[in-house]
């Protein structure tokens, strides 16, 4: 049964068209409880690129909701882009505090201020080296902020690399530093991201992957949230079926959605 996809985006991040009328209408028809919109805030992104009209935005969703009442639970919330530059900081924190959200996504999109996204971010450098400091940087940004709900894409990298480097991602070149990573989420009781989009790419797995969940079941984290990460209508709630499927097996039985900021679990299996 499908239930919650806490990781949608509209109109109102600067990489999506669609308004969030016709997201909430594709997640009603694909069988949805509840969602949560998680438009995009990256302070210091290059381009001065997703920046987020807030009070619009927050609106836009509250007024959704009323439309909808008891048929689709909607909620607002935030993909807030981290970084741990010093110059960023004060901005980041503001940004979570703009409007009551019910759930803050914590991402890292770039590295050392660098878009992996774009190949030029790769060329003429060792590309392990670019991920370690994926990772490195993303291990500091849960040690400085506490204004995150859920880690969004943990292995987010893994599928920005370029063939061009050669270089093909290994997790056993990592596991050190994200076994780091997830007992720091875990002692600070933040929720990890099941991120389905990675079904759409080359490595067909959600991000992260099974062995990344599974070591964090194993270190006895329970919080995980489920997102899309649909910008379109088409990519709502993809890829969760074989998601749950994947979550099952590796040990969980609860899926947590933020209100207010708090954890509910929702049992996988009713
Ligand atoms: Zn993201
Ligand atoms: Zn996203």
């Amino acid at each position: 049964m499908l239930r919650s996809d806490c990781h949608l985006h509209s109109c109102y991040s600067t990489d999506s068209e669609t308004p969030p009328a016709l997201q909430a209408e594709a997640a009603y028809k694909a069988g949805l409880k509840e969602i949560c919109f998680t438009d995009h805030c990256d302070p210091g992104f290059p381009g001065g690129e997703f920046r987020l009209d807030f009070d619009a935005c927050f609106h836009a969703v509250s007024a959704l909701q009323e439309t909808w009442g008891n048929k689709l639970k909607i909620r607002a919330g935030l993909e807030l882009g981290l970084r741990p530059e010093p110059a960023f900081r004060a901005e980041i924190l503001e940004a979570s505090e703009k409007e009551p959200f019910s759930f803050i996504i914590g991402s890292t999109h770039l590295v050392d201020g660098a878009d992996t996204y774009l190949p030029e971010a790769w060329e003429g450098k060792d590309a392990r080296a670019i991920v370690r400091r994926y990772y490195e940087q993303t291990l500091e940004n849960i040690r400085l902020f506490d204004c995150f709900d859920s880690y969004g894409h943990l292995d987010y990298i893994s599928r920005t690399i370029p063939d061009f480097t050669g270089y093909v991602y290994r997790f056993e070149d990592y596991a050190d530093i994200v076994d780091e990573i997830l007992k720091e989420l875990i002692a600070r009781g933040k929720a990890l991201e099941c991120n389905t989009a990675g079904y759409r790419y080359a490595m067909k797995q959600p991000n992260p992957g099974e062995v990344i969940l599974r070591r964090y079941r194993e270190l006895g984290g329970e919080l995980l949230t489920t997102g899309s990460d649909a910008h379109c209508p088409g990519h709502v709630a993809r890829g969760f079926e074989e998601a749950y499927a994947l979550l099952r097996r590796c040990g969980f039985r609860y899926i947590a959605v933020f209100d207010n900021r708090r954890p509910l679990l929702r049992p996988i299996d009713d």
